[in-house]
């Protein structure tokens, strides 16, 4: 990691999401060699160790002080979660429900495709931002997940399906810039100490007031370089259709969203991928796919179109395919970079937060004296 934590902070919290020279720093103010570091780092990041009596290498005395005071709020001083429920589609697509130290549940999905393992993670547990569309949206927010807490996701859907990760997008449950500092933390410690490539990691957005711009300067002063690719959830061609859909989304008027996309766009020289989610009868006409085009036209963009993944308590409709094709095919009239995400993991309850409301009520609350 780039981040220069005080020593103090370094010690009140879990190892996972540090870098080899704060690991290093770590052991040295536990009176231990540096090397002890590089050791953690080896166990923590290429073997995925789970907790510290799995890293022998490592003192026994030494193990033993340690699991006898972990860092406030934690069970262990590695920071993994607990599995609490597995589910895996007939694509291969794998759910993950997974519970963290203080007993909450949060989502984690693996989706294999050619080539490709994609982790889609949460940045927080719920999410205040109300989307009716969207199945987090209906419980509120809790708190927000910790550096640890993001990484352990990926670690988790890497030993679950005993694969590597080679892409990640932030659009599970949360709003990640609600929560920008954690993010960036993780995808330098995904980048730095995974391996992974910034490139392949993905930030999706609904739109917070005051944080885009501001994302892309953190980037490139945290990360050296903002080369991930932010999507920003429009899901409609103007207002009011938006805050319909997205009631929150009253406090940002989308000509001041579109003019911090083009903030971002000329900070960062990425282009902004917007994601347009595709409801049945409501904002799925060729009128709405002109309107779109009129918005973005000129942009350094790239529209993503979502067909709508039914959850139970919204009446929406799922587009048919012919509308979807209508869709597609008009912004493409407009020159504007379309594609059509496909719908994986149908039958592993693949909405965003699905799965997790559905086992809430019937799981116990995760003990917290486990990791
Ligand atoms: N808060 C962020 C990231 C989480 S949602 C955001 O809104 O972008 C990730 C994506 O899944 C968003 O584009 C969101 O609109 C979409 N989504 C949520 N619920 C959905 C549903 N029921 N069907 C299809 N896409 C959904």
């Amino acid at each position: 990691m780039t981040t220069s934590e005080p020593a103090a902070a370094v010690l009140s919290r879990p190892l996972l999401g540090l870098g080899r020279q704060q690991l290093e720093t770590w052991a040295e103010l536990q009176g231990q060699p540096a090397f002890r570091g590089r050791q953690l780092h080896d166990w923590l990041y290429a073997k995925g160790a789970r907790s510290l009596d799995q890293i022998t290498v490592l003192p026994r005395a030494w193990r033993q002080q340690l699991a006898a005071a972990p860092p406030t709020g934690a069970a262990d001083w590695i920071g993994r979660s607990r599995e609490v429920h597995r589910s895996v589609a007939r694509d291969g697509t794998t759910k993950l429900l997974l519970a963290t130290a203080d007993g909450h549940t949060i989502e984690t999905v693996g989706i294999p495709a050619e080539g490709r393992l994609t982790v889609c993670v949460s940045s927080q547990v719920g999410c205040p931002m109300a989307c009716r569309f969207c199945a987090t949206g209906k419980g509120g927010l809790q708190r927000s997940l910790a550096v640890h807490e993001i990484v352990d996701q990926v670690l988790s859907v890497r030993e679950a399906m005993d694969a590597r990760p080679s892409h990640v997008v932030f659009m599970g449950m949360g709003e990640p810039l609600l929560n920008s500092e954690a993010v960036l933390a993780a995808i330098d410690c995904l980048c730095t100490d995974l391996g992974m490539a910034q490139r392949q990691i993905t930030v999706s957005t609904v739109g917070v007031p005051q944080t885009l711009p501001r994302l892309a300067e953190l980037a490139l002063e945290r990360l050296g370089r903002a080369q991930f690719t932010l999507a920003v959830s429009l899901h409609a061609p103007d207002q009011r259709l938006r805050e319909e859909l997205i009631p929150t989304a009253h406090a940002y008027p989308i000509g001041e969203l579109l003019a911090d996309c083009r903030r971002y766009v000329a900070i960062t020289g990425r282009r902004v991928s917007f994601e347009y989610i595709l409801l049945g009868g409501l904002n799925d006409q060729p009128r709405h796919a002109e309107a779109l085009a009129r918005l973005i036209r000129g942009f350094q963009s790239h529209v993503n179109l979502i067909p709508y993944n039914p959850i139970a308590e919204e009446e929406f409709k799922r587009p048919t395919p012919a509308a979807v094709e209508a869709f597609r095919h008009a912004l493409q009239q407009c020159r504007i970079a379309v594609s059509v995400r496909a719908s994986r993991g149908l039958d592993a309850d693949a909405a965003c937060g699905q799965l997790r409301r559905r086992l809430e009520a019937s799981l116990e609350p995760a003990p917290a004296g486990r990791s």
